[in-house]
């Protein structure tokens, strides 16, 4: 059982997606506009966000960044237009852990969900989920989603993190730039895109350039 908060102001999808999770047994909760939606996440009584992007009062790309600007960590899944690339990269430069095309099947969102709330521990299997992980002097807490080189904390976006755990679970293991989009962006990025790289240069710059070795011709490895 997780508590999800659905922030749009579709009333038919709003209710489709609610009465979906209910059926699955969480606890859905719809705010129908965009300052609603962020009072909500601040309460810190959710444990995930559906999110759409076009909402009366602040749009979602707003309410993004402001939870993420407050330090809110909380998992938030984007809903986005099937065409519209530049809002899907956009949101998730903003903070957000995953899209949702529309319009989608309930089971395609729900799989997503599922797959957040493992990777934030707070769903079924959170329990056997790792909890920290440790490699080239970086330690992640996956509970508090707390990084830290040194003993110093590092402040990480929450791409940044997930970047960094896929990098630290096969630590020592050379990663393409494919797997890395695939496990971290999910989704069908432009192969010529060179996000993964300047991810990488993001992470670099805060744990320190060794950490992560370029292999010519096939990827990156995570040094152990
Ligand atoms: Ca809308």
């Amino acid at each position: 059982m997780a508590r999800i908060l659905i922030v749009e102001d579709e009333a038919r999808i709003a209710s489709f997606v609610a009465k979906g999770l209910r059926s699955e047994g969480h606890v859905a909760t719809i705010a129908a506009d965009g300052p609603t939606g962020l009072d909500e996440v601040l309460s810190g009584a959710h444990d995930l966000v559906v999110l759409d992007i076009g909402l009366p009062g602040i749009d979602g790309f707003d309410v993004l960044e402001q939870l993420r600007a407050q330090g809110s960590r909380i998992p938030v899944i984007v809903l986005t237009a099937r065409d519209s690339v530049s809002d899907t990269v956009l949101a998730l430069e903003g903070g957000a852990d995953d899209y949702m095309p529309k319009p989608f099947r309930f089971a395609e969102l729900l799989a997503r969900i599922r797959l957040r709330l493992r990777q934030h521990g707070a769903g079924e299997g959170g329990a056997s989920v790792r909890e920290v992980l440790e490699a080239g002097g970086v330690r992640l807490d996956l509970r508090t989603r707390r990084a830290t080189t040194g003993g110093r904390d590092v402040d990480l976006s929450a791409r940044e993190f997930t970047l960094a755990e896929t990098f630290m679970l096969n630590a020592g293991n050379v990663l393409s730039r494919e797997q890395l989009l695939d496990h971290v962006w999910g989704l069908d990025f432009d192969p010529g895109s060179n996000v993964v790289d300047v991810y990488v240069g993001y992470l670099r710059k805060k744990f320190g350039a060794q950490t992560i070795a370029t292999v010519r011709g096939m990827g990156y490895r995570f040094n152990a």
